[in-house]
């Protein structure tokens, strides 16, 4: 049911996207109780860290980046209440946008995924030193010295449509390097940024090629769906094992799928609309064909055996449409 003309262009997105529920918004996992970790141990509520007092990489996983995606925040609160600690380096656990997140309401889901903007596109440091203020901004402003001293992050998402869970790797060959390193899940995108703002997954040195830092950005499967927890919570103990940090047996996995994001698409005009429902993953076999009008500007695939990487139902101006890829042996 995503792309459908009926839901008018522009209607909004993120926090103001409220379109009829749908099962799109089916609601199989209830939201955590976090208050327990309100007071954290690092002087910035919601946010631990865990020295060993040995050597070794300084890792985060970051849950509730967006306020609505449940399933980290149940990884991350489990984690917490095992007394998960590390045995080498140091490991943080956070839960970043609580103020939307304390504003889930089953009924309407999709509303708490930010208060004010996407905290996920306020990492540009012009931005984040600006005297602009707004709950994600803030927020961002509060996590910074912790975020600053993270060696290897992993955030965890999950995503609109129940396409299969995968990393989002970033541009950058470390990403991937950090992706194949996890293991899991099978499929690893390498992409670039959204034009609208900075990623916390690209924000200093994870973006930046010359640093030894690096971060996978987790779409742990559907928004609220059981699933995503178990996939949410076996990427992290990969993720713990995979750095040292907490070594545990990792199950038997296939080699991953790669594929790189050549095109971001991202929506020009107030009419943009798919020629039909796609789910993701497809892949088109002829270049030349055409996918959807942003307006009345048809989009084409430039390529022969073009995937299409998580199609967005929030066909916004100014947002991402659908991600262009094409696997990499
Ligand atoms: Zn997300």
């Amino acid at each position: 049911m995503r792309a459908k003309p009926s839901r008018p262009p522009g209607a909004g997105s993120g926090a103001a996207s409220h379109g009829a529920p749908d099962h799109e918004d089916r609601v199989e996992i209830a939201p955590p109780d976090l208050e327990p970790w309100r007071a954290g141990n690092t002087g910035i509520p919601y946010c631990y860290s865990f020295d060993s007092g040995r050597p070794g990489p300084h890792a985060m996983i970051n849950a509730l980046t967006h306020g609505n995606e449940l399933s980290g925040a149940i990884a991350v609160d489990r984690l917490l209440r095992e007394g998960v600690r590390p045995a080498k380096g140091r490991l943080s656990l956070g839960f970043a946008n609580i103020a939307a997140f304390r504003r889930f309401n089953p009924q309407a889901p999709r509303r708490s995924r930010f208060v004010h903007q996407d905290f996920n596109r306020v990492w540009a440091p012009a931005m984040l030193e600006t005297a602009t203020r707004s709950t994600e901004l803030d927020r961002a402003r509060e996590m910074r010295p912790l975020i600053d001293t993270v060696d290897m992050l992993l955030d965890l998402h999950s995503m609109q449509m129940p396409d299969a869970p995968l990393i989002l790797a970033g541009p950058l060959a470390k990403g991937r390097v950090l992706a194949e390193a996890i293991g899991t899940p099978a499929l690893v995108v390498l992409d670039a940024g959204h034009e609208e703002g900075i990623r916390l997954r690209d924000y200093g040195g994870f973006g930046d090629p010359a640093s030894p830092k690096a971060a996978a950005l987790l779409e742990a499967g559907q928004h609220w769906s059981a699933g995503s927890v178990d996939v949410a919570l076996a990427t992290c103990r990969a993720f713990l094992d995979a750095l040292g940090l907490v070594p545990a047996a990792q199950p038997p996995r296939p080699p991953q799928r790669v594929l790189e994001v050549t095109r971001v698409l991202t929506i020009r005009s107030d009419s943009f609309r798919f020629v039909r429902d796609f789910d993701g993953l497809e892949s088109i076999p002829e270049a030349g064909t055409i996918i959807a009008y942003d307006g009345d500007d048809p989009v084409a695939t430039p390529y022969d055996d073009c995937v299409l990487v998580m199609p967005s139902r929030r066909l916004v101006r100014g947002q991402t449409a659908v991600r262009l890829a094409r696997d990499v042996p």
